[in-house]
């Protein structure tokens, strides 16, 4: 299994880089950002609670964000791991994830870290707010405070997990290539990565093997088919000799 934690401040690109990670190694995109906006506009109960929270740029409590991500990851089925963007974004969410997973026989495989300057930030949310429709992104000063959160409350988890020395930093300014690039670099070198890139090498040898003997099975069958059509080899009739003429000549 691998757990992936996509992190990083607002506006970093976490998002972005999630879809195309998910894509590259098959897992399972659990946002918790997307999940309650999603909740937001069909109006349930979650969404209207969450709402009261978003708009101002807070966070949603603990217990409210917990529940849900577990509900998520529980009702996905068999996949190959996850990438949690937007989760965990305090410790309390942190530990809650780490004793989760424990209880899943799992952990956090890695933790990666867009790292964006403020400025850019602001220039990339505001951007996003003329067309994303969110209303977080259209405010400067509720971006502010999703900056000033982030910093003050969520950042902490970089270091909680830093500790185990799973937890890196990507440089997130850059073409979407770029940053994507340095994301699989840090990822490619997990050794759940690189053992489940030796084995599908391995299945993958396998079955051209399989394919190679079976076509060429397939060779001689037909060669000994199209030979027992051809029925036995005759052998070719000799030219029979003058003499015989010549004997009746003489006769
Ligand atoms: P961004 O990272 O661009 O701020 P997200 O889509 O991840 O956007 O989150 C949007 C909002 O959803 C956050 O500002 C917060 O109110 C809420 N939210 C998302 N994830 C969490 C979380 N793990 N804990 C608390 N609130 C969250």
């Amino acid at each position: 299994m691998i757990n992936l934690i996509i992190f990083g401040p607002p506006g970093s690109g976490k998002g972005t880089q999630a879809a195309k990670l998910v894509k590259k190694y098959k897992l399972q995109h659990i946002s918790t950002g997307d999940l309650f906006r999603y909740n937001l506009s069909n109006n349930t109960k979650l969404g209207k609670e969450a709402k009261k929270y978003m708009d101002k740029g807070e966070l949603v409590p603990d217990k409210v964000t917990i529940k849900m991500l577990k509900d998520k990851v529980e009702s996905s089925g068999k996949v190959a791991g996850f990438i949690l963007d937007g989760f965990p974004r305090t410790i309390a969410q942190s530990k809650a994830l780490d004793k989760f997973l424990k209880s899943r026989k799992q952990s956090v495989s890695k933790l990666v870290m867009l790292d964006v300057p403020d400025e850019e930030l602001k220039e990339r949310l505001l951007e996003r707010g003329k067309t994303s429709g969110r209303a977080d992104d259209v405010n400067p000063k509720i971006i502010q405070n999703r900056i000033d959160v982030y910093k003050n409350t969520t950042y902490p988890v970089f270091n909680y997990y830093f500790k185990d020395r799973n937890a890196v930093k990507v440089w997130g300014v850059g073409s979407l290539e770029t940053v994507f690039k340095r994301l699989c670099f840090e990822i490619n070198d997990l050794e759940v990565v690189k053992k489940t890139k030796k084995l599908a090498a391995a299945k993958r040898a396998r079955a051209k093997k399989a394919t190679e003997k079976k076509s060429k099975a397939k060779k001689t069958s037909t060669k000994k088919a199209s030979k027992k059509k051809a029925g036995p080899k005759l052998k070719t009739a000799k030219p029979r000799k003058k003499t015989s003429s010549k004997r009746a000549k003489k006769k």
